[in-house]
């Protein structure tokens, strides 16, 4: 599904501003965010914890549930990235290159091994 288009330093600047605004500051250690973004991961994966192989995994009535799930580790993980010094767009910019030369499209296309297995 396409996304919006939007701009991740702008979502990180509103995401600040919107802690700031609240004094929140003080909430937002390093630790604490890595906690919130699990604990909002784990709300996300009760929404389909019994869906097994079903598909879609994410019922009809629950995809705003799922929407807002992700949203919540979205944001947090925005916040974490902010507040332990990570350029998140840089990050992922170099991580996806690391995983492109690992895994070579033609030695990886249709496989789900990992790079270091035969
Ligand atoms: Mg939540």
């Amino acid at each position: 599904m396409p996304f919006s288009p939007s701009d991740l330093e702008d979502i990180r600047r509103q995401v600040a501003a919107f802690a700031n605004e609240r004094d929140w500051e003080q909430f937002h250690s390093v630790r604490n965010l890595l906690f919130a973004v699990m604990s909002e991961l784990g709300e996300a994966a009760e929404i389909v914890r019994w869906s097994g192989d079903r598909e879609p995994a994410v019922p009809e009535d629950k995809r705003q549930a799922w929407a807002d799930e992700l949203a919540d580790v979205f944001i947090l993980l925005v916040r974490l990235a902010d507040r332990s010094g990570v350029d998140l767009s840089a990050a992922f910019a170099a991580k996806l290159a690391k995983a492109a030369k690992k895994y070579p499209v033609d030695q990886f296309k249709g496989s789900n091994r990992k790079y270091d297995e035969a």
